[in-house]
């Protein structure tokens, strides 16, 4: 029997990385274009006053996972450093509850795909935090051996669960297999309750990216990676429809801090500040949630909300408490 849309909502969450407040078009970018985002605004809640934890990626994502601030989690500075790197034998305690824990407890299936930066050594991967299966890449996609970038460090991990199936993927094509891997998700889990994490690389620098969007685009690779971005969104809310799942499935969209990419033509406008800056460009960011039927269509929400709001609010939808 089909469930009632209010049931156990299938939940979406896309996370960008250094998408600033300015970026998107119905967040005023005059330059990139993104249609489906846009759409999606259109059908759905568009926050003007959402905030990460942290301008910086591992504790804006370990806050985000947790509901708790950064400090609460150990996650106010990492051995001396701003986030997690590569082989640091430090991450998310095993004694945290993430959003994926309470979910798969109330029956939910969990994937993340992407970014996860909350530690790449196996007790800190996130099959250890609640999710099922894991296929990304564990950290920041500058972080491995790419071409005019530091050469220090091991050969750019992607990740299938714990194991490492290809070092250095062409970073031109992988947002391609995100997508393609987030779609066999749905289709695999369209009959139950699921939480869906996908966290992009975009537009972390480096930007390597297709061909196509690269064409198209009035703002260099940057423009082209935010309209990668745009079209895997277009691609999960085509297959929700297609599955008959829309208004079972609750979409929020965000990104884990600012953007620090002004040369390369990243946008906080008209925020001040960056990424790395605790000013408003550096934490507070595009959030847009989407879910036909009980998020009013087409509102705008200038409360501030915060990304710890989160996980007690995905809890809630589940029938559980954080
Ligand atoms: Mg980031």
């Amino acid at each position: 029997m089909p469930r009632s849309p209010q049931d156990r909502p299938n939940i979406i969450l896309i996370n960008c990385d250094d998408l600033g407040y300015g970026d998107l078009g119905c967040y005023g970018s005059p330059v990139n274009k993104t249609p489906y985002l846009d759409q999606m605004a259109a059908e759905g809640m568009r926050f003007t006053d959402f905030y990460m934890a942290s301008p910086v990626c591992s504790p804006s994502r370990g806050a985000m996972m947790t509901g708790c601030y950064p400090s609460r989690i150990g996650f106010d500075d990492f051995e001396g450093r701003w986030v997690l790197f590569p082989g640091q034998g430090v991450g998310l305690s095993d004694q945290e509850k993430t959003v994926a824990t309470l979910l798969k407890e109330q029956g939910y299936a969990t994937q993340i795909i992407g970014k996860w930066h909350c530690g790449d050594q196996p007790e800190f991967l996130p099959t250890r935090h609640g999710f099922d299966h894991y296929y990304g890449i564990p950290f920041s996609n500058d972080m491995g051996r790419q071409t005019g970038r530091r050469t220090n460090y091991p050969p750019l991990p992607l990740l299938l669960d714990e194991n490492v199936i290809e070092e250095q993927p062409d970073q031109a094509g992988l947002t391609e297999r995100y997508v393609e891997k987030a779609v066999s998700f749905l289709r695999e889990h369209q009959d139950e309750p699921f939480f869906l994490y996908l966290a992009h690389m975009y537009v972390h620098l480096p930007i390597y990216v297709q061909g196509r969007f690269e064409n198209e685009s009035d703002n260099g690779r940057y423009g082209a990676a935010v309209a990668c971005v745009d079209w895997a969104a277009g691609v999960l809310f085509r297959e929700l429809g297609d599955l008959g799942i829309d208004e079972n499935t609750l979409v929020v969209f965000t990104s884990d801090n600012g953007s620090r990419a002004r040369d390369e033509g990243g946008s906080n406008a008209p925020l001040r500040g960056t990424k790395g800056t605790t000013f408003d460009g550096g934490q507070r960011l595009p959030c847009i949630m989407r879910w036909p039927g009980q998020v009013p269509a087409g509102r705008e929400c200038p409360a501030l909300a915060a990304s710890i709001d989160l996980l007690p609010t995905f809890a809630k939808l589940a029938g559980t408490a954080a």
